[in-house]
């Protein structure tokens, strides 16, 4: 069938940098529900509407699109104590926020003498990429995920 409003769209995936060079590859289907429910990029809703299994598509990605844009606020210098061990370069790890507050996940920057840097933005971010996309399935959505405006089921929301 074809994917409209209101169908469960399965999808392969990979992400590639710019020049299309395979960053990511989904290793699960990735499933949404269709029809401007806010479950994907509105970009890949509009690329895939009225197309059928087998489709096969490659969209470019512009920075701030899929990762937010970077935020150079969250490369930050913090004292080595903060940290269980001394951090490596290139690393990423959650660190806990000064109060407690729910950790995020950093990319260790640089180790210098007591201070370590760390940069919270995501490392796709501020990047411009290609995802290719290649339908697997669609199939009509239940009542039940409509209502819940997500899907259920293998690779969707259990609850
Ligand atoms: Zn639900």
């Amino acid at each position: 069938m074809k994917i409209e409003k209101d169908t469960v769209v399965s999808l392969r995936y990979v992400l590639g940098d710019e020049k299309g060079k395979p960053i990511e590859q989904g290793t699960k289907p990735m499933v949404y529900l269709h029809g401007g429910y806010e479950n994907t990029l509105p970009k890949i809703e509009t690329a895939l509407d009225g197309r059928m299994p087998g489709y096969q598509t490659t969209l470019a990605l512009m920075p701030g699109e899929a990762f937010p844009v970077r935020d150079e606020s969250l490369v930050q210098t913090l004292a080595r104590s903060r940290f269980p061990k001394t951090p490596k370069v290139g690393t990423r790890l959650e660190h806990q926020g000064a109060e407690g507050e729910h950790g995020r996940v950093v990319t260790v920057l640089q180790v210098k003498g007591d201070s370590v840097t760390v940069d919270g933005n995501h490392p796709l971010a501020g990047r411009e990429l290609r995802l290719t996309l290649t339908v697997t399935g669609v199939r009509t959505a239940s009542a039940e995920e409509l209502e819940h405006r997500h899907v259920h089921g293998e690779h969707g929301h259990h609850h």
